[in-house]
């Protein structure tokens, strides 16, 4: 049967690709340390799950409306008051099926066909996908690494054409775990508010910063970004809570109401019981095990950098924020005589069961991925199974 021509170009995703492989050889009995995928591997918080026991027991269990339960878009409208300078009524709120869903609705509502969408490299490996799927044009800028992997705004300058609808803005950003700061942000902002460019700004990682730096939501830096800027987020990473598929976007009504008829037509709503699961991590926040979570994601993030950049070949721009590490490998890969670092991840994980997202998924093929939302003595076990390979191979 043929396929219809929109997903025949559609490259499934790469971190997931990696994940199957690596449990197919742990399957076979090998010792795999899989740091490729993007979750944090703590449990959801008790409260949180207690709050579900209870929606479930006093029956909600029904459909909700599409966009969301009141309760819950209001506890989002605090949390962006509270947090984010920024100010937003219910009806410029929806929420979904995970904050993918709602970078795949928004992309659905906002592009016509062969309308540009700017991605800065190395990018999420879905940006493209969905854009390309909502019959857009993804236009990659090349984020250099010098430049800590953020783009300039003579860049983005640069890629704008009369099709540019939108960009994509990533802060802090999966894969490299980089940060704009208020100016950067306010430059790009002003370059987009010239050019009448939609802004998607993707905060996701927003509560994972390890270092002085404050996140800055590009919508709160004046009336008009705000009006260009669809913001994403959701609790997947902030309350891990990957698995309960709640995320949301908040922004320009009409846009808005579009992304809700399209979820009334596609998904009907978000499950009704993770939506006051999603309302009680809002709610009741429990400090002190999510100051936890990233009290331990920081401990990490040191820890394997510095095994990582003693390795020899292995460049490493340090992330702020997010639970990735983005290291060069291209001279490493060289150095151990393999064409390029796609070749060396599969060697790496078939000699030394290290499982690594090459960085070409993420539009950098000299990097990869490496994720520490994992146990901290694996970490320093796969640094030290990392530098066995380079070392052996030299
Ligand atoms: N945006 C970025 C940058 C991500 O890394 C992810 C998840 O990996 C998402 C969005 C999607 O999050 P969710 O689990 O809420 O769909």
């Amino acid at each position: 049967m043929e396929l219809a021509n929109r997903v025949k170009t559609l490259t499934p995703s790469s971190t997931l690709a990696i994940s199957a492989k690596a449990k197919e050889l742990k399957q076979q009995g090998y010792d795999v340390i899989g740091l490729g995928v993007g979750e944090p591997d703590f449990n959801t918080p008790d409260y949180v799950i207690r709050a579900a026991e209870k929606a479930m027991k006093d029956g909600m269990t029904k459909y909700t409306p599409s966009g969301g339960i009141n309760g819950l878009k209001q506890a989002i409208i605090h949390k962006f008051k509270d947090e984010n300078e920024l100010s937003y009524s219910a009806d410029e709120i929806v929420v979904t099926t995970g904050a993918k869903h709602a970078l795949y609705t928004l992309f659905q509502v906002i592009l016509n066909n062969d309308d540009e969408v700017i991605i800065p490299a190395p990018y999420w490996v879905s940006y493209p996908e969905q854009v390309k799927l909502a019959g857009g044009k993804p236009v990659i800028v090349d984020a250099s690494e010098d430049n800590e992997f953020k783009i300039t705004p003579s860049q983005l300058e640069q890629a704008i054409t009369e099709k540019t609808k939108a960009i994509v803005i990533n802060s802090p950003s999966n894969p490299t775990g980089m940060m704009y700061n208020r100016d950067e942000l306010a430059k790009i902002g002003e370059i987009c508010a010239k050019h009448n460019i939609v802004i998607v700004s993707d905060e996701i990682y927003e509560k994972l910063i390890y270092t002085e730096d404050k996140h800055v939501s590009i919508a709160s830096l004046s009336d008009k970004l705000k009006q260009q800027t669809i913001v994403i987020n959701g609790v997947s990473k902030s309350h891990a809570m990957t698995g309960w598929r709640i995320g949301y976007a908040a922004g320009d009504a009409k846009i808005i109401k579009a992304m809700t008829s399209l979820a009334s037509q596609s998904t009907s709503n978000p499950t009704s019981i993770a939506q006051y699961a999603a309302l009680a991590a809002y709610e009741e926040t429990d400090t002190e095990t999510l100051s936890n979570m990233k009290k331990v994601f920081s401990e990490r993030l040191e820890i394997l950098y510095e095994l990582l950049v003693e390795i020899p070949g292995i460049k490493c721009v340090k992330p702020k924020g997010a639970f990735y590490l983005f290291p060069n490998v291209k001279e490493a890969a060289l150095i151990n005589g393999y064409n390029n670092v796609d070749e060396w991840v599969t060697a790496l994980l078939e000699e030394e069961n290290v499982a690594l997202v090459p960085g070409s998924g993420f539009g950098s093929p000299d990097n990869v991925r490496l994720s520490y939302a994992a146990a901290t003595d694996l970490l320093k076990e796969a640094a030290k199974r990392i530098k066995r390979f380079v070392e052996n191979h030299r």
